[in-house]
């Protein structure tokens, strides 16, 4: 067995409908645009995601959830 490399991340997006209050400050930050609004912010594109982190730091309402996959 050779000795394996992890070559890319995959990371799962999750915003909770209930906590969001629509500001959209992770539609204009993420830098990929993983988000649409339609009154709440919507994960359309999650594949895009980096993983850096800045929807969550900056979502005063603690919404958004990323994990690693
Ligand atoms: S930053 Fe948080 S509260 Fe604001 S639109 Fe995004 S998920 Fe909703
Ligand atoms: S973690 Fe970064 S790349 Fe992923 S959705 Fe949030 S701001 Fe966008």
């Amino acid at each position: 067995m050779g000795k394996r490399y992890k070559t890319f991340e995959v990371y799962l997006v999750y915003i909770d409908a209930d906590k969001c209050d629509g500001c959209e400050e992770c539609v204009k930050m993420c830098p990929v645009n993983v988000f649409d609004m339609s009154h709440k912010a919507y994960p359309t594109r999650p594949q895009n995601c980096l993983g850096c982190g800045t929807c969550v730091a900056l979502c005063k309402s603690n919404a958004i959830i990323i994990t690693e996959i």
